[in-house]
């Protein structure tokens, strides 16, 4: 079972390495015999084949059982025809993976500002806002005049319909409460079709309580009390920025893990970016990364409908948790261990657990 690992930018092969230590620590413990094949994406790529991400390169990721997508300096692309494309939106394109899981939770042993919380965002992923996506050919964004820039977000009943699927079979799994999080008073065209379509859905599984939220007040909410959310429900850019909240609010940026999935594929990314301010220095935090791999395992686990995916994904999961509160972490959750260190203690713990 072949893993295309791809380290990406910035903290990117930091947090990549120390992930790829982890994912060889549970291959062997659980024999799942998984092959981490590693290639370029990013500037590495960029400066070898003239172009962040090689048309080879989705192929590949075909052919594979997953992807393991390090961040990437999007916001550095900004000439396609000169080979700058932003990877993770051509990942997301072209092997269609349109749910974007990111789960966030508070561990015990972390300070946290607003009391424990438990919750999960489905974010659509292929649509919104973003400009790179969601058109057939040319983007969403044009400069009408100098002084004049618009922007075009889509939203389809297609793409609706199976984001909310996903976050309605993942509340069966979990404590069966979607809250769908909009902005359908204003935007009433799109996030009211939005809307409607995520509560058709949500009639299929009438043992889910369904609520709705406006964005701007749903901010209010999870600060004021997450513990009201079970399953996120929204739409791309929503979901983007909600998801980065509740992992700073979790303890850091740096525990933001995500899988995006679709019918066929799944790619593992931390759900944070390159984070130049501190790349090179061994302290970003490997989490979120690992955390993701975790994930995708899972999902080839309910896949495969196999077990010892599945016991792997939760070993990672529960040794986070231990390493969490055994304090063998990277400084923004109050450790002192480098990014490198904290893969290796926590590929030891792995070693040593007990088998489930
Ligand atoms: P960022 O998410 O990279 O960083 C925001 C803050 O969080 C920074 O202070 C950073 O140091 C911190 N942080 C992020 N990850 C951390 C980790 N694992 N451990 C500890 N601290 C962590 O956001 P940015 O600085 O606005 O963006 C940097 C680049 O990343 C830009 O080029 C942007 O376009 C790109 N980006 C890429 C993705 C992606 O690849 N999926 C997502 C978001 C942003």
């Amino acid at each position: 079972m072949r893993l295309l690992m791809l380290p990406g930018d910035g903290i990117g092969p930091e947090i990549t390495a120390a992930t790829t230590e982890v994912l060889s620590q549970v291959s062997a413990r659980f024999d799942l015999g998984l092959e981490l094949a590693e290639d370029v994406v990013g500037h590495a790529s960029l400066a070898q084949y003239g172009t962040t991400i090689r048309e080879e390169l989705v192929e590949k990721a075909k052919h594979s059982a997953g992807v393991v997508l390090g961040p990437t300096a999007t916001f550095e692309f900004k000439d396609p025809s000169k080979g700058e494309v932003n990877p993770s939106m051509l990942f997301r394109k072209r092997l269609d993976l349109y749910a974007n899981i990111r789960p966030n939770r508070t561990f015990p042993s972390l300070p946290n500002r607003i009391g424990p919380f438990d919750l999960l965002i489905a974010r659509e992923n292929t649509e919104g806002f973003y400009a790179d996506r969601n058109m057939e050919e040319g983007i969403g964004e044009v400069l009408v005049t100098p002084e004049v820039a618009i922007s075009l977000r889509r939203i389809t009943r297609h793409c609706s319909e199976r984001i909310a699927d996903t976050a309605f079979r993942l509340a069966m799994t979990r404590r069966k409460r979607v809250t769908i999080v909009h902005k359908a008073n204003v935007l009433k065209i799109t996030d009211g079709l939005f809307l409607d379509t995520c509560r058709r859905i949500g009639a299929n599984y009438p043992e889910v309580e369904i609520n709705d939220e406006l964005i701007d007040a749903m901010v209010a909410h999870i600060v004021r009390k997450p513990t009201r959310f079970d399953v996120i429900l929204t739409t791309n850019m929503y979901g983007d920025i909600l998801s980065d909240l509740t992992a700073e609010l979790a303890g850091s940026l740096g525990l933001g893990a995500s899988v995006n999935a679709g019918a066929d594929y799944a790619m593992a990314q931390a759900s944070h970016g390159s984070a130049p301010d501190i790349a090179g220095r061994d302290v970003a935090n490997p989490f979120s990364l690992i955390l993701s791999a975790g994930l995708l395992l899972g999902w080839l686990g309910d896949r495969h409908g196999s077990g010892p995916l599945r016991a792997a994904a939760q070993a990672i999961e529960t040794g986070v948790a231990s390493a969490i509160a055994e304090g063998e972490v990277t400084r923004d959750i109050g450790g002192t261990l480098g990014t490198g260190a904290v893969g290796t203690s926590l590929a030891r713990r792995l070693a040593a657990a007990v088998p489930a």
